[in-house]
C-alpha cells in the first residue's frame, strides 16, 4: 500500500503495547503500513491526522522509529506518551512529567568528552518545543481536574491517585530499567535537577533536533526506580498509564486548532 502524505500529521510513539491500544480504538480512516517490522497506523484522531506506532523499548528502537516517521510520513511534530521511574522523592507514582529537556544518562565518552555529552555535538541536553509543550501542559492540567470521571473510586484508592501533580523538567533516558536506589542516587547527584528516568525520550529528542522537528515527551510516573520498581508495573501501565494517555491526548487534539496550510 503506498503512503499518502497528509499535511500537519502528528507522530505518536509508544514504548509498550498497553499504552497504544486505548488510542487505537478511536482512530478513524485507519490504514496500516508495515515498515521495518513495525506497524505504522495512519488515520485521524478527533479530526487530526496522526500516525501511531509501537516503537518498542530502548533508545535504538525509539531513534529508528522516529526516523521512519519522519522519512515515510513527513510528520510535522512528534509526541511520546509513556511511563517513567521517579528520580526525585517529590514525585509520586501517578504524577505526570513533561520534559522541558532530555539527556542520555548512559552516554559517557569521558575523558574525551564531558560525561553525558553527545560526542562532537557539544550538546548533552535537547530541549522540547515551547508551543507543543504548552498545549500538552494544558491538556494534562485539564485531565487532572476531572480524574474522578476517568477512574473508579477504588482504582484511585488502590493506586493512590488522590493528589496527582504535573511536573516539568529534566528527563534522562538510557538502555537500563533502573531498579536500584544506589544507581539512582548516583545519577541524581550528577544531575541534581533530574525528575524522571526512562528508556526512549532522549533518543527521540536527538533525532528530532537533527530534523528541526517539534517534539514532546510526557511520562506518567509508574515506579520509584528503586528495588520496588517492578512491583505491579504492568498492572499500573494497563490500568492507569494507558487511560492517562488516552485522556490527555484526547484533550490535546480536541483543543488543537487545525492549522491553515
Ligand atoms: N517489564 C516490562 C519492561 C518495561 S521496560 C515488560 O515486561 O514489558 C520499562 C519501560 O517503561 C520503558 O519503555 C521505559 O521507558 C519505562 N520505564 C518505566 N520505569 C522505568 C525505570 N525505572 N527505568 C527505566 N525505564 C523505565
Amino acid at each position: 500500500m503506498s503512503i499518502s502524505i497528509k499535511p500537519n500529521t502528528t507522530g505518536l510513539i509508544f514504548a509498550m503495547r498497553e499504552e497504544q491500544e486505548g488510542l487505537e480504538a478511536f482512530i478513524q480512516h485507519k490504514k496500516v503500513h508495515r515498515i521495518a517490522k513495525r506497524d505504522f497506523i495512519q488515520g485521524e484522531l478527533w479530526g487530526h491526522p496522526v500516525v501511531m506506532v509501537l516503537a518498542g523499548i530502548g533508545k535504538v528502537a525509539a531513534a529508528s522509529t522516529t526516523n521512519q516517521l519522519i522519512h515515510h510520513f513527513q510528520v510535522n511534530q512528534l509526541i511520546l506518551s509513556g511511563v517513567a521511574g521517579a528520580a526525585d522523592p517529590f514525585l509520586k507514582v501517578g504524577d505526570i512529567v513533561i520534559a522541558d529537556a532530555l539527556l542520555q544518562h548512559d552516554m559517557d565518552a569521558s575523558p574525551l568528552f564531558p560525561r553525558f555529552e553527545i560526542p562532537l555535538s557539544g550538546k548533552s541536553r535537547f530541549f522540547a518545543h515551547k508551543n507543543l509543550h504548552k498545549e500538552l501542559q494544558n491538556a494534562i492540567a485539564q485531565f487532572i481536574q476531572v480524574m474522578q470521571e476517568h477512574f473508579s473510586a477504588s482504582l484511585i484508592a488502590e493506586f493512590q491517585l488522590q493528589n496527582v501533580k504535573l511536573h516539568t523538567g529534566l528527563i534522562a533516558s538510557g538502555d537500563q530499567f533502573i531498579h536500584d536506589s544506589k544507581v539512582l542516587k548516583e545519577l541524581k547527584q550528577a544531575l541534581p535537577d533530574l525528575l524522571a528516568v526512562e528508556m526512549e525520550g532522549a533518543a527521540i529528542a536527538q533525532v528530532c533536533e537533527e530534523h528541526d522537528l517539534a517534539f514532546a515527551i510526557l511520562r506518567t510516573i509508574s515506579d520509584s526506580a528503586d528495588e520496588t520498581a517492578h512491583v505491579d508495573f504492568l498492572s499500573f501501565v494497563k490500568n492507569v498509564a494507558a487511560p492517562y494517555t488516552l485522556g490527555i491526548l484526547k484533550n490535546y487534539f480536541e483543543n488543537r486548532k487545525i492549522p491553515v496550510d
